[in-house]
């Protein structure tokens, strides 16, 4: 047996309710591909509604003596989780490769950030506050305390199968709260070898529940009507965060909503072109461009356009496509063929309106989803790859005139997830910051996630944050009472 099929064999193929893995009620199945070669590498478990039903009772059932588990015993599984991240890390590695294509370095990389979360919420759940004071009239105490939301709901994409989960799990499972998980239908591995690792951390049956389906929907609207549930976390596209904050409505549901991208890129006349060479690379090919901080859009002030065009194209004409096992492979395939369309149909809308192809613009041929890394420059206003998330190894540049025009061509746009500023000058770094509606800035760095900070966006890009001190409050309720003085 391979080292590929030895460990696609050991993750377990069924649903993880109340600590036990069972089949799907209805016995339904679900196939996982390579989307580099097209192939079904496991089959697992498709849940239905019952199952869901299932798991949010485990979830219900385990809520309270888990609330009641001393903080410190819960930093303890958490950080025990990590320990045997590490030990796995490797495996983890392959895996996310295997199911979702990116090459095995930026694997290993996720690994490592994925697994902060563990290690950082494992700190946090031992510095739930709360505080006592005398209100300002002097009449009374104020008490102030902090309790688990109780039972979550989990929804993750399939770009990031770890890191997506951790994030969520890691400050829920310290806040005190217990969850039900639903993994993308595309990258449901990961989490199931994940949810193994928790259990021989020592995890508690309940705590975490795994529902792997392809009916997202129809498993999802019943249990966020339960009114057992009292928090919904999500990431994945707006257009489903919207639907989802509708059905949270009817009962006031918590939401916690990590949406799109459409990040702008900008490089000023006094940049360091080297350096933003060098972050623009990362912030447009890792994750081969499906990451929602991926730099979206490359406003380059117009002296240096022509040169920023020609040494990214350079770069991007060194990057190697192929299955992400390969040694030295920087960019793996797409997702699926809808992936590989959306990013051709950008490309050619662009080119349609008067931008200038420099190089790629084509679906590469033979088994897997691959696509050329591309670049356009010139892009003209009103291209619709200025306007929706790209999702592919596409960069597109748009030259700017002076500095009100680049930030009134930044904040052109629905979302606010995180922009990147290239420039020498402090005070207009500074003068970015408070000018970009955005919630994250990289200001000369191609990359800003962080466990220790907190990750998310304004507005149509969602709400809620997610890592730093802020992360585990999402999963708290704040608690005041009012006494006489003593
Ligand atoms: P998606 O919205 O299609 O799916 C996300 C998750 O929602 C998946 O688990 C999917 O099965 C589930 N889902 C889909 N329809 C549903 C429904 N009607 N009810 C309940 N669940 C449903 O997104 P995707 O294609 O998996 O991921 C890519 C998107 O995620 C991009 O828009 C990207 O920007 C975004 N994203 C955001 C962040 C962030 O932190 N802001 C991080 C990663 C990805």
């Amino acid at each position: 047996m391979s080292a590929e099929s030895e460990l696609l064999a050991a993750v377990p193929d069924g649903l993880f309710i109340g600590g036990e893995w069972v089949p799907a009620a209805a016995g339904g199945t679900l196939e996982v591909r390579d989307p580099s070669t097209g192939e079904v590498i496991r089959t697992i478990a498709d849940a239905d509604a019952t199952d869901g039903a299932r798991a949010l009772d485990a979830a219900v059932a385990a809520q309270g003596e888990w609330a009641a588990t001393p903080p410190r015993q819960r930093a303890e599984i958490l950080r025990r989780t990590w320990e045997l991240l590490q030990e796995h890390a490797d495996d983890l590695a392959l895996l996310m490769t295997l199911e979702m294509g990116k090459p095995l370095a930026e694997a290993r990389g996720e690994v490592a950030y994925g697994g902060e979360f563990l290690r950082w919420f494992s700190e946090e759940a031992v510095r739930i506050g709360g505080r006592y004071g005398v209100n300002p009239e002097g009449t009374g105490r104020m008490i102030v305390t902090q309790r688990p939301v109780g039972p979550c709901y989990l929804i993750t994409p399939w770009n990031f199968p770890l890191a997506m989960a951790t994030r969520k799990i890691a400050p829920a499972l310290a806040a005190g709260c217990t969850v039900v998980i639903k993994p993308a239908e595309l990258t449901p591995l990961t989490t199931l070898f994940f949810a193994t690792l928790l259990q021989r951390a020592g995890l508690p049956a309940g705590v975490v529940n795994v529902v792997t389906t392809s009916s997202s929907a129809a498993v999802s609207e019943p249990i966020i009507a339960d009114p057992r549930l009292r928090k919904l976390s999500f990431t994945g596209s707006t257009a489903v965060g919207r639907k989802l904050i509708q059905q949270s409505a009817d009962n006031v549901l918590r939401t916690s909503m990590e949406l799109g991208g459409n990040a702008p890129f900008l490089v000023f006349d006094d940049a360091d072109l080297d350096a933003a060479i060098d972050g623009a690379m990362l912030a447009k090919f890792r994750n081969i461009g499906q990451a929602c901080t991926a730099a979206n859009r490359f406003l380059v002030h117009e002296s240096v356009a022509d040169e920023f065009t020609r040494r990214i194209t350079e770069r991007v004409q060194q990057l190697r496509v192929g299955r992400g096992t390969e040694e030295g492979v920087t960019i793996g395939p797409l997702i699926d063929d809808r992936a590989v369309d959306k990013a051709d149909a950008l490309v050619r809308d662009a080119v349609d309106r008067g931008a200038r192809l420099v190089t790629g613009g084509e679906r590469l041929e033979g088994p897997g989803t691959f696509y050329a890394p591309t670049v356009v420059s010139d892009v003209k206003a009103g291209s619709d790859i200025l306007r929706e998330e790209i999702f592919g190894p596409v960069v597109s540049v748009v030259p700017f005139r002076d500095e009100d025009d680049a930030v009134r061509l930044a904040n052109d746009t629905e979302y606010g997830l995180v922009s990147y500023v290239y420039t020498r000058d402090l005070a207009r770094g500074q003068r970015m910051i408070e000018r970009l509606e955005t919630g994250m800035m990289g200001l000369n760095v191609g990359v800003v996630s962080n466990a220790a900070a907190p990750f998310g966006g304004m507005k149509q890009s969602g709400n809620g944050r997610e890592g730093g001190f802020e992360g585990i409050q999402e999963y708290l309720e704040t608690k005041y009472t009012l006494t006489p003085n003593p």
